[in-house]
């Protein structure tokens, strides 16, 4: 498949788009992350518009403090500066673009979403042992607190009811898609029991209040955009953003690259002495960017993209 059609992408987006790269810092990055951001930086760059860089740290049982300085000297080492959100911002905590940090604006937009959203004290455990459908290796929330009427207590999650319809949207590189979020996910997990945001729910909100009009990222997460979608329009979003979903890295023998990946991780490839141009060249190649694994600046990002 070629790279997708920027003059079409760029007829549906704004005249300086703002898109983002998100990373968690829950281990070094490989280059896996790599890929992603030759993407996001190539098209952002070919289309005149801007990056956003922001830490996804909600999950604080999983993020490590030298993970996130690991993450933040390789960006800099790869020479990718963001336009909004700076790596200096994040070294020194005063970055407003970090998840932690925005606890106010969660439980802002929980509000808005009033009598939708239901409390439910299902473990893991249960849910499993329920089964419900499962679509794609997801376990379906079956609706067992749906009219039970609980406290949002503590120790207790809270859920968005999510009415059975289809998502429509079209993939800026995949085309037209359909999604049943009902059939997929069932009502959505907004809080855990332990009063942790969701990663669905902190993302939406995120790209709603940081203005985020395009969101480039890997095809493994494609199946959650229609309740991505559906979550905005629900806190009120009416334009939603463009979404691009590009080729996953997998590994000679087809698996997926995992974060414990030690032969594809970014200090492990800087250990044995490849340069960051070396390195984006092989993400660009091996996401069928480039014909082979020829060094790129970055500042060659959006010749990859060029508009058709
Ligand atoms: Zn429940």
């Amino acid at each position: 498949m070629p790279p997708p059609d920027l003059s079409a992408l760029a007829a549906r987006l704004p005249l300086r788009p703002l898109t983002r790269f998100a990373p968690s810092p829950t281990g070094y990055l490989h280059l896996g992350h790599v890929a992603n951001a030759v993407w996001v930086w190539g098209i952002a760059r070919a289309l005149g518009g801007r990056v956003l860089l922001r830490l996804e740290d909600h999950d604080r049982g999983r993020c490590r403090p030298a993970y996130e300085a690991a993450l933040l000297d390789d960006l800099e080492w790869l020479g990718l500066e963001p336009d909004v959100g700076s790596v200096a911002e994040f070294r020194s905590g005063t970055s407003p673009l970090r998840q932690t940090d925005a606890g106010a604006a969660y439980a802002a937009a929980l509000e808005r979403l009033g009598t939708g959203v239901f409390a439910c004290d299902c473990s893991r455990k249960d849910l499993s042992r329920e089964g419900g459908d499962v679509l794609n290796e997801e376990t379906r929330y079956p609706g067992h607190c749906r009219s039970r009427g609980l406290d949002p207590a503590p120790g207790r999650g809270l859920r968005l009811r999510i009415e059975s319809g289809v998502e429509r949207f079209v993939d800026a590189r995949l085309g037209p898609q359909e999604q049943h979020p009902d059939l997929q996910c069932g009502d959505l997990l907004l809080r855990d029991r332990l009063g942790g945001w969701t990663y669905q729910f902190a993302v939406v909100v995120d790209d709603i209040r940081q203005g985020v009009d395009l969101v480039v990222r890997g095809e493994d997460l494609l199946g959650s955009t229609g309740r991505q979608l559906l979550l905005g329009r629900k806190l009120g979003r009416s334009m939603p953003p463009v979404f691009l979903h590009h080729p996953l890295i997998r590994k000679p023998n087809g698996e997926k690259l995992s974060k414990s990946g030690g032969d594809t991780g970014i200090r492990e490839l800087r250990a044995a002495g490849a340069g960051p141009a070396e390195v984006l060249g092989r993400a660009a190649w091996l996401t069928g960017l480039q014909a082979g694994p020829e060094p790129l600046e970055p500042g060659e990002l959006a010749s990859l993209f060029a508009k058709g």
